[in-house]
C-alpha cells in the first residue's frame, strides 16, 4: 500500500471518530485547523465555522475543493471497523459519517501532498458547516475564492457519476390562524383546521410536472379535543429544475393562501425561504470537462446524472463558482448501513489527484 493511501485511511478513520452532527462541529473544526497548521496552510474560520484555506503554486489556475464537516445525527459514538473484505463501516448501529468525511479526509491529504511538493497545483478548500440542515455555507464570504471551478464529492453513489443538474429548493412554513372557542359554540370560533383542509385539498403536491416536486412534510395544530383549533402550522419543500415552474408553484401557493383568508376569515403568516438555487451543466463546460478528464485518467467511466438533492455546489454556483458534485463511492448515507470500500476511497483520492493536477484549463 502506498504511503499516501495509508495516511488517507488513518485521517478518514480519525475524522469519523469525531462526532460532528450539524451545529456541533467544534471538535472537527479543531481537528481540521490543527491538520492545516501542521501542513503549513494559512486558513481562516468564519462565524459559521466555515474554514477557508489555499495552498500551492500561484502560477497555476486555482481549483476549489469543497466538503462539509457536519453529519446527520450519528446515533452515538462512531466506531469504524474495516472488514476483511476491505469495507469500512460502523461497528455499532451509528452512521459511519463517510458523508462527507471521505471528502474532508481526501481534501486534507491533497493539501498535504501539495505541501510536500508531490503535486504541483494551486488549490483552495472550503470546509463548511451545517450542510445537512440550514447550510453554514450560505453565509460564507464567497469573495475570498479565486477559483472559477471546483469539485465536491457529496453523493453516495458509485464512482464516475457527475451531477449535471440540481434543483432550486424552497423550504417554507405557513401558519394558519383562526380563533379558538369551546366546541359547544363553534360559531364563536374560526376553525383553522377547516381552512387548512380547504387549502390542502386545492394544492397539488407530489410530482407537479417533469421538473418539479412539492411536499408538505409537517403538520401541527390544535390544543384539545373540545376546542376549535386556533392554529395550524404547515412546513413543506418545493424543488424544481425549471425556474418557470418553480415560480409558478410559489405563486399558486400564495394565491391559495389569499383565497383561504378571504373565504374562511383566517389570518396567515408565510415564511418562504429560498434554500438554494438550482443549476444545469453542459458536458462542454470547463468545470465538467476537467472532471471527465480526471475520471478517464484513472479509468473510471463518466456517467452524467441528475440529482433531486442539493449540496454546497448549489451555493458556489449561485456565486459564479462552478463547483461540480461527483459521486463519492459510498453506500447507504444517513443510515447505520453506511459504508465505503477502501478501494473506492483510494480511487476517489486518485480522481482528486488527477483533477487538481490537470492543466487543461
Ligand atoms: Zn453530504
Amino acid at each position: 500500500m502506498h504511503m499516501q493511501y495509508k495516511r488517507l485511511l488513518k485521517t478518514f478513520l480519525e475524522l469519523v471518530r469525531i462526532d460532528s452532527p450539524s451545529g456541533r462541529e467544534e471538535k472537527v473544526i479543531k481537528y481540521v485547523v490543527s491538520a492545516l497548521g501542521s501542513i503549513g496552510a494559512k486558513y481562516s474560520v468564519d462565524k459559521e465555522g466555515n474554514i477557508y484555506t489555499a495552498l500551492g503554486d500561484k502560477n497555476f489556475n486555482p481549483v476549489l475543493l469543497s466538503c462539509h464537516l457536519d453529519t446527520v445525527e450519528s446515533g452515538g459514538s462512531i466506531v469504524p471497523v474495516v472488514t476483511k473484505n476491505g469495507v469500512i463501516r460502523s461497528k455499532t448501529n451509528t452512521i459511519l459519517g463517510a458523508d462527507n468525511k471521505v471528502a474532508v479526509a481526501i481534501t486534507l491529504e491533497i493539501l498535504r501532498l501539495i505541501s510536500e511538493q508531490k503535486i504541483k497545483s494551486r488549490v483552495e478548500a472550503v470546509f463548511s458547516t451545517r450542510e445537512e440542515t440550514d447550510g453554514g455555507i450560505r453565509k460564507f464570504d464567497f469573495k475570498k475564492v479565486q477559483s472559477n471551478i471546483g469539485i465536491v464529492a457529496d453523493r453516495a453513489a458509485p464512482l464516475g457519476g457527475i451531477v449535471m443538474s440540481s434543483p432550486s429548493i424552497l423550504d417554507f412554513d405557513i401558519k394558519i390562524k383562526g380563533k379558538s372557542a369551546h366546541c359547544a359554540v363553534p360559531e364563536k370560533g374560526i376553525n383553522a383546521l377547516t381552512a387548512t383542509t380547504y387549502l390542502l385539498s386545492n394544492l397539488k403536491t407530489g410530482k407537479i410536472d417533469r421538473h418539479t416536486t412539492l411536499n408538505i412534510g409537517l403538520i401541527k395544530g390544535g390544543t384539545a379535543v373540545n376546542t376549535i383549533p386556533e392554529s395550524v402550522f404547515l412546513s413543506g419543500s418545493l424543488r424544481s429544475f425549471s425556474n418557470k415552474s418553480f415560480e409558478k408553484v410559489q405563486r399558486r401557493i400564495k394565491v391559495l393562501l389569499k383565497n383561504t383568508k378571504r373565504d374562511y376569515n383566517i389570518k396567515y403568516d408565510g415564511n418562504f425561504d429560498l434554500y438554494c438555487r438550482g443549476y444545469n451543466y453542459k458536458k462542454t463546460d470547463k468545470a465538467v470537462k476537467r472532471v471527465i478528464y480526471a475520471l478517464r485518467r484513472v479509468k473510471v467511466k463518466p456517467k452524467f446524472e441528475v440529482s433531486f438533492g442539493a449540496s454546497d455546489a448549489n451555493a458556489f454556483v449561485e456565486h459564479g463558482i462552478k463547483v461540480v458534485n461527483i459521486n463519492d463511492g459510498s453506500k447507504y448515507a444517513h443510515t447505520s448501513k453506511e459504508s465505503i470500500s477502501i478501494s473506492s476511497l483510494n480511487k476517489l483520492f486518485d480522481i482528486y489527484i488527477e483533477y487538481v493536477k490537470a492543466e487543461i484549463i
